[in-house]
């Protein structure tokens, strides 16, 4: 295999599913889901996904540049990979999704739904994590980094989303993030489902969701936008050097979901309102019927205000700042 996303898009499966080089081996496991193993043992294991919103480009663009370095040998490798394209026939119809959204659909909630080609490659891609991480012995570190470019702009260009975690986040894991260039990280106090949130539930994987700019069609993309999250990337794969930290990330946290009960939905903000807008306390964000959303803090942040989901799905998410935490780092 020479390109993993030629390969990925042409529908067809690869006339060679496995093989290895210098460095390391690799087998196809299923449309859009590569594993890699190096030559030399490891207490490392990452999962990097990319296309689970089928029209996201950029990052899968930026993965599949990764993996043909590793595909031909001529890039290192120093931990388990497992590199997945989500959706690949959602990435074919350069969609979001076909019937239902592949990231609200994990930790089994996909078999709330009808038979459809979400539900099944969530199932899939949980059978696929399960047998990845269960591969590797219990003291293996384990990340997932899960690539997006979110649907609108954003007062922050690139961020990330924590996952609900029991745990301490690991500081190599954070500083890892602050070195991709990530200005915000937003962390979540309940559960979702995310693919993040089942690595970091069912695993107990550093996970985060990491939103790299806005959504653009295949080849449409500045990769140049793109190159802290690459190179540390590219750094993670091969142990070198990460990027310098220009700027720890501030710290948002989620304070109330905005929800979309019914038709008569009503979202108060515009297609321009960008994430981490800022509305004053009493503020009327959403109505439906005779239910009315405010907010609630002194200040809070909308994120992923989206008004056309399925009703009972998040229509956006309030954030307030972590101030404690933003003060105490000195990044204001
Ligand atoms: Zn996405």
């Amino acid at each position: 295999m020479q390109d993993f996303l030629k390969q990925t898009l042409s529908a067809e499966p690869p006339a060679q599913t496995s093989g290895h080089n210098e460095q390391l081996s690799w087998q196809w496991l299923d449309e859009g889901i590569l594993e890699f193993t190096p030559h030399r043992p490891t207490a490392r294991a990452l999962v990097v996904s990319a296309g689970i919103h089928g029209n996201e480009t950029a990052p899968i663009e930026i993965v599949n540049e990764l993996v043909n370095e590793l595909l031909a040998g001529k890039r290192t490798l120093q931990l388990r990979l497992l590199v997945i394209f989500g959706s690949p026939e959602a990435m074919r119809s350069g969609k979001r999704y076909q019937r239902c959204d592949l990231n609200r659909l994990f930790g089994g909630r996909w078999q709330q739904y009808e038979d459809n080609m979400e539900a099944r490659r969530a199932w899939r891609l949980e059978q696929v994590l399960e047998t990845f991480w269960q591969a590797g012995n219990c003291e293996e570190i384990r990340w997932h980094l899960d690539l997006h470019t979110a649907i609108r702009g954003s007062w922050h260009t690139q961020f990330g989303v924590m996952p609900l975690r029991d745990s301490a986040w690991p500081d190599d894991f954070l500083h890892w993030l602050a070195a991709a260039g990530l200005q915000a990280l937003v962390f979540h106090r309940t559960p979702g489902g995310t693919f993040t949130h089942y690595s970091s539930q069912h695993f107990n994987a550093a996970s985060c969701t990491l939103e790299l700019g806005k959504a653009l069609p295949f080849g449409s993309n500045d990769l140049s936008l793109f190159s802290a999250a690459r190179d540390a990337l590219a750094a993670l794969l091969s142990g070198e050097a990460l990027p310098p930290v220009n700027e720890p990330p501030l710290r948002y946290r989620v304070s109330q979901q905005i929800t979309r009960f019914s038709e008569a939905f009503v979202l108060h903000m515009n297609s321009a309102t960008l994430n981490f807008t800022a509305f004053p306390q009493g503020t009327l964000l959403a109505e439906d019927g005779d239910k009315r959303c405010y907010v609630q803090q002194a200040r809070e942040y909308v994120l992923f205000p989206n008004p056309n989901v399925a009703k009972g799905q998040r229509a956006g998410l309030m954030l307030v700042e972590d101030n404690a935490h933003n003060e105490t780092s000195g990044s204001r």
